[in-house]
């Protein structure tokens, strides 16, 4: 699924496990991380233009689902990110927990364009080849089954802003969180008004 989705989704994990924002944040970065394997793209876009030659996006195939999708990088972010939390074994616990669920969403809804452009969890990566694990139903990356599920779980994460005043933007920044939070809620008025 699209790295949106997964920030999304792990925001709404972390705002009903943790007790404060820092916590909250930081479970939320364990299930977005994951997919910081595909910044090699960006590498390759650059290398391409710099040396004209065509963009073989050798870095991000090389690496992308291999470095940060599998237990090993599961158990060093994890720990990683607990050693700055208020709640450390609790904090720990939910990163290990949105990680693996980045994973599953992955296994489920990760396909290219073509039926056989399966995309696997390489579980073991990069300290070991095996297990490789793949599902020949996965869903298509830009798919409706995709779309869906990112529409379920944006709306409840409207939906927890309005209530909570507090919303996934705050894992970018406390400032444009609060002005969301306060754009959210004038719609909200207005609508509630007529
Ligand atoms: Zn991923």
């Amino acid at each position: 699924m699209s790295p949106f989705t997964h920030l999304v989704g792990s925001w709404l994990v972390a705002s009903v496990t943790t007790h404060n924002p820092r916590d909250r944040k930081l479970v939320t970065w364990a299930g977005v991380v994951p997919d910081a394997d595909g910044l090699g793209a960006v590498v390759d876009v650059i290398g391409s233009w710099m040396t004209g030659k065509e963009c073989m996006f050798y870095y991000y195939q090389t690496y992308h689902h291999l470095l940060l999708h599998g237990w090993p990088a599961a158990l060093v972010v994890s720990l990683l990110l607990s050693g700055f939390a208020r709640e450390r074994f609790r904090v720990l616990f939910w990163c290990l927990i949105v990680f693996h669920l980045h994973l599953a969403c992955d296994l489920l809804g990760s396909r290219g364009p073509d039926t056989t452009d399966l995309w696997p969890i390489c579980y073991s990566e990069p300290l070991l080849r095996h297990p490789i694990w793949f599902w020949k139903g996965q869903w298509r990356l830009d798919g409706w089954q995709n779309r869906l599920v990112f529409l379920g779980l944006f709306s409840t994460a409207i939906w927890l802003t309005l209530k909570r005043g507090y919303s996934f933007v705050e894992v970018i920044s406390q400032r444009a969180d609060a002005v969301f939070v306060l754009v959210l809620r004038g719609w909200r008025d207005r609508l509630q008004k007529r």
